[in-house]
């Protein structure tokens, strides 16, 4: 049988003949003991190949195994399959009075695939998503499974894994007692004159920041808080509260938009901008994303700001973020407080990859590490230069994938392997 696999943007059709569905765990490590190369594909949320397992590998979707998600209300943690994705997976820990610290823009993509590739939403005291997770277990080579947790020397390389260390079949990730969140827009936020320590507190106002522009004009078009209900909200003199709903691409319908206006609601329902219901974003787009050291931040923005006009040329988007440091290795968000630089792009490939390379080389001495999910040009040699842990990852895929079943090409560039 030979199927079409795409992504979810359609830039990337998966040279792979068929999109292997397994039912049972059994027939997944069977399947994966009997193959010479295989890569899982979470809810194709990727930009890029890193899905990729090449024409004569295995392409596997945990989409028709069990939706497993087991609540432990006492020990406040869920364990959750390998193919379940955020949306449902929110539902249910709220119904259990229970709430994840953050979520990324959206809530269709899945738990196994964001924390692979180290997505992030935003907030100064927020790490990644997978900064909950406890404990994985990996369908390995020979089809046995492996489960590393927190106290394992392994545990930095085994969550923001890109897929590299086997089937991740499930998670067992952190919850806390359930939050309400109100969101507030504000409006034309200036870049001129802005400092760092203004740009500090401005992302320090509430629990979740963001911050977005077209790059059409300098500054900032829309800033979105989002404010726990039990914290504080303190007032935001640098922009002007906006008057109608909005969404983050100019012209697209605030519909698809979580609540805002101040309007409380289940974490859920507010930490992401989009809702479950609706698609994401322009859902015609491309994206790229840059994790600085936070103290970057404003330096890197006026260095976008030198580009502004060719930037806005093929944008749809741009959002300014913060990301807490975490301790997986190949985290772009690794042992660094960080600013995260986010671009939605046209669908144009042809036309975007030339202002890819022109940002990335504004953003030279940023330290920058691009989303190991989305579009970027940068070599691999430099890029590994940034990851201090990125040796004793290799040796973990190695002590547990000796033959390199499931490194693809996008693996081996990255690691240098
Ligand atoms: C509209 C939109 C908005 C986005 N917003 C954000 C955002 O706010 N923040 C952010 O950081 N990113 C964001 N992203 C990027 C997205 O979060 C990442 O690409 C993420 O990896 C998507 O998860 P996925 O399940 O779709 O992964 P896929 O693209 O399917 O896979 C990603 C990687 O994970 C591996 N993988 C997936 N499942 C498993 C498994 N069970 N076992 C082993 N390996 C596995 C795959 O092999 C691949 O290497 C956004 C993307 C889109 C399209």
């Amino acid at each position: 049988m030979t199927e079409t696999v795409t992504n979810w943007a359609g830039n990337i059709t998966y040279a792979a003949k068929e999109l292997h569905r397994p039912h049972s765990l059994d027939a997944l490590g069977a399947l994966v003991a009997d193959s010479a190369t295989v890569r899982v594909l979470g809810s194709g949320h990727s930009f890029n190949e890193i899905a990729e397992p090449g024409a004569d590998g295995v392409l596997l979707s945990l989409g028709a195994l069990p939706p497993e998600i087991d609540v432990d209300t006492a020990a406040r943690k869920v364990r959750v399959g390998g193919g379940v994705r955020y949306a449902e997976l929110a539902r249910y820990v709220h119904a259990q009075g229970l709430a994840l610290p953050n979520m990324a823009s959206l809530p269709h993509i899945s738990v196994a695939g964001s924390v692979a590739t180290g997505t992030h939403g935003s907030g100064v005291g927020n790490g990644p998503l997978a900064s909950v997770v406890r404990e994985v277990e990996i369908v390995t080579a020979d089809g046995s499974t492996v489960v590393i947790g927190r106290g394992d020397e392994r545990f930095g390389g085994a969550v923001t894994s890109l897929g590299a260390l086997g089937v991740v079949t499930a998670l067992t990730l952190d919850l806390e007692t359930s939050f309400e969140v109100e969101q507030h827009v504000f409006t034309e936020f200036p870049l001129a004159g802005l400092d760092f320590a203004t740009f500090e507190t401005v992302m320090e106002s509430a629990y979740s920041v963001s911050l977005f522009t077209d790059w059409r004009a300098p500054g900032f078009r829309q800033v979105w808080l989002k404010r726990r209900t039990d914290q504080p909200l303190p007032g935001f003199p640098w922009a002007a509260p906006a008057t109608e709903k909005m969404h983050p691409v100019p012209g697209m319908p605030a519909v698809n938009c979580t609540e805002q206006f101040g309007v409380p609601g289940p974490w859920h329902e507010r930490l992401p901008h989009f809702r479950a219901e609706f698609v994401p974003s322009s859902g015609a787009e491309l994206q790229s994303e840059y994790l600085l050291p936070r103290r970057y931040a404003v330096d890197a923005m006026y260095a976008i700001d030198g580009i502004r006009e060719t930037v806005a040329s093929v944008l749809q988007t741009c959002e300014v973020r913060t990301v807490a440091a975490d301790e997986q290795w190949l985290s772009p968000a690794y042992g660094r407080d960080t600013v995260a630089l986010h671009f939605t792009w046209i669908e144009d490939t042809a036309a975007v990859l030339p202002v890819v390379r022109r940002l990335e080389a504004a953003l030279d001495g940023f330290e920058a590490r691009p989303h190991w999910g989305k579009v970027f040009t940068a070599p691999a040699e430099a890029l590994r230069g940034r990851y201090p842990r990125l040796g004793d990852f290799r040796t973990l895929a190695r002590d547990l994938d000796p033959s390199g079943k499931f490194a693809n090409a996008f693996v081996r560039e990255a690691l240098g392997a």
